[in-house]
């Protein structure tokens, strides 16, 4: 059992805290959204009305916030983490923010006397609520070592990386591969359904061929062959367009600073970055599939 401080009680966070509880810790929440905070105490957590309060005998920080900017000004802003938690503590960020963003914070963190990890995960808000997400963890080994249990209370999957910013590497990296094979899938089904194929019978044989991949037998964009995909449900997220889009920009800028070339990932950016401009920011990032059709 630890004493952990959580911050960022929305979609995916409020599960996570709600696993630590049930994981046996002794789990004190703040959000900036006062009714998140309650909803976490009416799940056994211990309400907190400051950064402060949720931090100030905490042996580990957990964070799950929107973009690097709240991550910095959570931690290094005036009333935040750095000031308040106990030397030596460990911080665990697992929000999906800049390689750089990222690198920044475990500089800052060290300065501050404080072992960091920046743990992102894979696997949406059902992932968060069930305690099955994938974390990649990027940090020294002696800061992954003491953050594996308490990943373990949230997740089935926990990879380290490599050290600081690599967990933000990798899901980034991966995220870009998923934007572009939806897009491929989508294609594919499109195709083979104006050259006669219905989406059954291209996925029977595509699925145990080259072309299969998790885009196609996870979460099929074309209705039918995937019962639970949202292309059975009109497209509504799932994972939406606007979230897609984030980490396609987080891609494309860790790309530029490192100078490498990632066409297909630019193109996968432009894509979603058109569907966002007409509206359908809110649209399951397999919706790519009914603009193909020209239903959008
Ligand atoms: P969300 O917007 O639902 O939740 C963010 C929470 O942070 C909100 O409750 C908000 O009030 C709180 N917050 C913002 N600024 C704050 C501050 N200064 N102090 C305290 N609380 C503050 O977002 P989400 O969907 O839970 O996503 C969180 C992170 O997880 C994002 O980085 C996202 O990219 C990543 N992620 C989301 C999913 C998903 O399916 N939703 C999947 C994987 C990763």
């Amino acid at each position: 059992m630890k004493r952990i401080g959580f911050i960022g009680l929305g979609n995916m966070g409020a599960g996570m805290c709600a696993s630590l509880v049930k994981a046996g810790h002794a789990v004190a929440a703040f959000d900036l959204n006062a009714e998140a905070v309650s909803a976490a105490s009416g799940k056994g957590a211990r309400a907190a009305t400051t950064i402060a309060e949720a931090v100030r005998d905490a042996e580990v920080v957990v964070s799950m916030l929107p973009a690097g900017k709240q991550v910095l000004e959570v931690y290094f802003g005036a009333g935040g983490v750095a000031a308040n938690a106990p030397r030596g503590s460990l911080l665990v960020d697992c929000s999906t923010i800049a390689v750089t963003d990222a690198r920044q914070a475990h500089a800052r963190a060290e300065a501050a006397g404080l072992l960091m990890v920046d743990a992102p995960v894979s696997g949406g808000v059902a992932a968060a609520e069930a305690g099955t997400l994938t974390f990649m963890a990027g940090g020294t080994e002696a800061a992954f070592g003491k953050a594996e249990p308490i990943l373990r209370g949230m997740g089935k999957n926990i990879f380290h990386a490599g050290g600081a910013g690599n967990g933000q590497a990798a899901k980034i990296a991966n995220n870009m591969l998923l934007g572009i094979s939806m897009i491929g899938t989508c294609e594919a089904f499109y195709l083979a359904e104006k050259l006669g194929l219905d989406a059954e019978t291209f996925f029977r044989i595509s699925s145990v061929s080259s072309g299969q991949c998790w885009s196609m037998t996870s979460y099929c964009p074309a209705p039918g062959p995937v019962p639970a995909s949202p292309a059975n449900r009109d497209y509504k997220p799932g994972f939406a367009v606007a979230m897609m889009l984030k980490d396609l920009h987080l891609a494309a800028g860790a790309a530029t600073a490192a100078g490498a070339g990632i066409r297909l990932g630019e193109m996968a950016g432009r894509i979603y970055q058109d569907l966002s401009d007409r509206g359908f920011g809110g649209l399951d990032f397999s919706g790519v599939m009914k603009d193909l059709k020209g239903a959008l």
